[in-house]
C-alpha cells in the first residue's frame, strides 16, 4: 500500500489546513488502533480498512483515496462545477468536497436526468469507464411525447444514425419497447444530450429520461433519489 503523512492524509481528506490537522492531532482526536498519534508527521500505509481502524473526533475516517460512489441522481441538479444551479457534489457530506484528489463525476446526465451516476477520485478508474474505446453499455429508460412509429429500433441498431453537427455515425444502440411512448434504450458511447438527440432526429422529444444500468451494474433498489453509498468491488468488477 502505498504510504502518507498523517497530517498530509488528513489534510487531503478535507479535514483541515496541516496546520488544523496539526492542533487535532495535539488534541487527541485522532485514533489509530485504539491508541491516539500524536505526530502529524510520521508515515501511514493507506489501505481501505483505515476507516475501520482509524477515527477523527470519535468518527469514522473518511474513506481515503482510490474511493467511488454510487449515486442515484436526482431531477434537477446538474454534473458540472461550471453549469448553473445546484450541483451533485452538493449532495455529498461538505468535507468531501474539499478533497484532494478531488471527487468527479463519471460522465454526466443532465439536469432533468435521474438515474445511476458514478463518482470516483480515481482518475485512472474514470478513464477506463467513459473512455471511447471501452464500449461500456448504458441503459435508459426513456418516456417520450409521440407514439413510437415502429422504424426506430432499426434506426438506431444501424450504425449509420448521424447526429446534427456531427461527423462520425453513432455506433448501434438496441431499443427495446416497453409500450407507446416507452422504451429502453441502451448505447455504448456517450455523446452530448445523445438520447434525446437521437429521438430528435427521429421528430420525437423525450419527456423523461432515466439512467438504471451502466455494463451490468444497475442502479442500487436502496438508493433514493440524492442518495449515494461507497460502490464495492463486485460492483465495481460488473461495470466492464
Ligand atoms: N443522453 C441524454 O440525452 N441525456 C443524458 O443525461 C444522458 C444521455
Amino acid at each position: 500500500a502505498p504510504t502518507m503523512r498523517l497530517d498530509r492524509l488528513l489534510a487531503n481528506l478535507g479535514y483541515g489546513s496541516r496546520r488544523e490537522v496539526q492542533s487535532r492531532i495535539d488534541a487527541g482526536e485522532v485514533v489509530l488502533d485504539g491508541a491516539a498519534l500524536g505526530d502529524g508527521g510520521q508515515r501511514l500505509a493507506i489501505t481501505p480498512d483505515l476507516p475501520e481502524r482509524m477515527t477523527v473526533a470519535g468518527r469514522p475516517l473518511d474513506p481515503p483515496p482510490p474511493f467511488t460512489l454510487v449515486m442515484h441522481k436526482p431531477l434537477g441538479v446538474v454534473c458540472s462545477h461550471k453549469e448553473a444551479g445546484r450541483n451533485v457534489y452538493e449532495l455529498l457530506p461538505e468535507r468531501w468536497r474539499r478533497r484532494n484528489p478531488a471527487i468527479s463525476t463519471i460522465g454526466r446526465l443532465d439536469a432533468d436526468t435521474s438515474g445511476l451516476l458514478l463518482l470516483t477520485d480515481d482518475g485512472g478508474f474514470l478513464h477506463r469507464v467513459i473512455s471511447p474505446k471501452a464500449h461500456i453499455e448504458k441503459r435508459y429508460r426513456v418516456q417520450l411525447d409521440r407514439p413510437l412509429r415502429g422504424h426506430e429500433a432499426d434506426v438506431f441498431a444501424g450504425g449509420t444514425m448521424m447526429l446534427e453537427g456531427e461527423t462520425t455515425p453513432l455506433r448501434p444502440a438496441v431499443l427495446e419497447i416497453l409500450g407507446p411512448r416507452e422504451a429502453w434504450l441502451t448505447i455504448t458511447e456517450g455523446r452530448y444530450h445523445q438520447v434525446r438527440r437521437m429521438f430528435a432526429a427521429l421528430d420525437n422529444h423525450v419527456v423523461a429520461l432515466h439512467r438504471d444500468r451502466i455494463g451490468a451494474l444497475g442502479l442500487p433498489q436502496s438508493l433514493a433519489p440524492g442518495q449515494f453509498r461507497p460502490l464495492n468491488e463486485t460492483e465495481r468488477a460488473a461495470l466492464f
